[in-house]
């Protein structure tokens, strides 16, 4: 079947479900496009071609016996920080480059029920700290849009794979942009759920209280389904939240009319580049043309998002990563001069030098005499940001702003700049602050044909609201059918 790797898991679901091909022919499709593309683009730390196959004979015979699920067959690439039994999970860090998890992570586990074939692990910044997937120790991703530039971080990988179609849908984890940023600098959708959605077991910490994982698709009906998958209470994670979820896919044909979108000004007055203006103003037109109403609103507590971020993630991280010792798993220095040692040329070897910046930020942040000035005030910003969400939230059903302030830029311009790698996240902070779920959906193009997102952040648990806007959203445009030239 020609074109078979651009199709959506729903196109493909319907096909196999007809009969019309097997999820090996599809599996093998998929493994054929890797084969050619990931030599320019690296979008996978490993890939798995035996599992693949396999797992794929194993949906075909649940399709076969009236078992398969609505994602039965479909291919999907994981982020390489989630938990793949008897597979290496590395985190794209020298210290768990031999890292092979003895259990699966709960989100590898409803794949597998599921009957969907995991490609392969998908690149990703080391520890999932960065916004350009270049601070993986495996090296850079490459945009599949313009191979000379960043597809966007920490889950670079999956975004390229599910862009460049060698993955249908793929997982990501989002602590503060990593499945929204990506997913915008590669012209995909992606969703952030909200705090507590979907289960953390078996997803490598990075800031607890800030992780999240989530889907990347094309179309938003792979969204609704990989939200129908992924969102279930799990008692193996104590933030999971056991609330009653929806069928998200019945959300995709609603008409949005009457609903209000809120308009940040603090987020828009911080917009210099013309052409994420431009094509917010298009989308804006877009819904307005579907009944959608927009209200500005005011977020003053915002400014401090990134500031606040930068001492609260950074603790975590620094507490999270002190199980890194060399001890029980992971890379162990090979010489050293007793056990204190040990743990120093372990860490010193293992860790690369942003996740170096964190662990010594956090350190300090967390010590004794700075406690207060540092991370009790982050945690005072955090509890404004928050309110000031939920006070717009009662005015409006969702919020409308950029995702990121420009298009991706290019492999290196940042790296050494980490003030201007942070500021990139200044759009998608704030809401892992508050806990809240945000999509990123193609809006436009910049002049030179990069892709541009746009994001809509919710109320708590309101992810259907999200499908319901953007699924009107893409039924009016065809950012999102585009395809890279590559
Ligand atoms: N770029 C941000 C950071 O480095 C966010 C990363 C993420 O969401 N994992 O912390």
């Amino acid at each position: 079947m020609p074109n078979l790797h651009e199709k959506s898991a729903a196109e493909l679901a319907g096909l196999l479900r007809d009969k019309k091909i097997s999820a090996v022919e599809i599996t093998k499709s998929a493994l054929e496009r890797i084969n050619t593309l990931e030599p320019t683009l690296h979008s996978f730390v490993n890939v798995y071609p035996d599992l693949a196959v396999t797992m794929a004979e194993q949906a075909d015979r649940m399709i076969q016996d009236g078992s398969a699920r609505p994602l039965t067959g479909i291919p999907i690439a994981i982020k390489d920080n989630m938990c793949l039994k008897s597979r290496k999970t590395t985190c794209g860090s020298k210290i768990l480059a031999n890292f092979t998890p003895p259990y699966d992570a709960t989100v590898v586990n409803l794949i597998k029920n599921e009957g969907m074939v995991i490609l392969g692990s998908a690149n990703m910044d080391e520890f999932a700290m960065g916004s350009s997937t270049e601070t993986s120790c495996w090296g850079p991703t490459k945009n599949p849009w313009d191979t000379e530039r960043i597809p966007g971080g920490s889950s670079g990988g999956s975004a390229a794979a599910v862009a460049s179609c060698q993955a249908t849908v793929a997982l990501g984890s989002d602590t503060g942009g990593s499945i929204r940023l990506p997913a915008s600098f590669c012209g995909v959708t992606g969703m952030k759920p909200t705090y507590g959605a979907v289960s953390r077991f078996g997803l490598v910490a990075y800031a607890s209280s800030l992780d999240q994982i989530g889907p990347f698709a094309r179309d938003i009906k792979d969204i609704a389904l990989m939200l129908n998958l992924l969102c279930k209470h799990d008692p193996m994670d104590s933030t999971s939240v056991p609330v009653q979820r929806s069928d998200f896919s019945t959300f995709l044909d609603k008409k949005p009319s009457g609903m209000t979108l809120g308009v940040p000004v603090e987020f828009f007055n911080k917009l210099s580049n013309q052409d994420v203006e431009r094509s917010l103003t298009e989308a804006r037109k877009v819904f307005e043309k579907l009944g959608v109403k927009f209200v500005e609103l005011s977020l003053p507590s915002l400014d401090y998002g990134i500031a606040a971020y930068y001492v609260i993630a950074p603790c975590e991280a620094s507490s999270n990563l002190a199980r890194y010792d060399g001890v029980k798993y992971g890379h162990r220095a090979e010489n050293f001069d007793g056990m204190i040692d040990m743990y120093c040329r372990t860490r010193a070897e293992g860790f690369g030098p942003e996740v170096k910046r964190r662990i010594m930020l956090g350190t300090y942040a967390l010590s004794w005499c700075y406690y207060d000035a540092y991370y009790l005030k982050a945690a005072k910003i955090r509890t404004l940001i928050t309110q000031d969400f939920k006070k717009a939230f009662e005015g409006c059903d969702g919020i409308f702003c950029p995702v990121a302030p420009a298009p991706a830029f290019k492999i290196g311009e940042k790296i050494d700049d980490p003030i201007q790698m942070y500021l990139t996240d200044v759009f998608t902070i704030p809401v892992n602050m508050a806990g809240l779920p945000g999509i990123s959906c193609p809006a436009g193009f910049s002049s030179d044909g990069l892709p541009i997102g746009m994001q809509i952040i919710a109320s708590h648990f309101q992810e259907s609201k999200l499908v319901q806007l953007v699924s009107a959203f893409q039924r009016e445009t065809d950012h999102h059918l585009k395809h890279p030239a590559i």
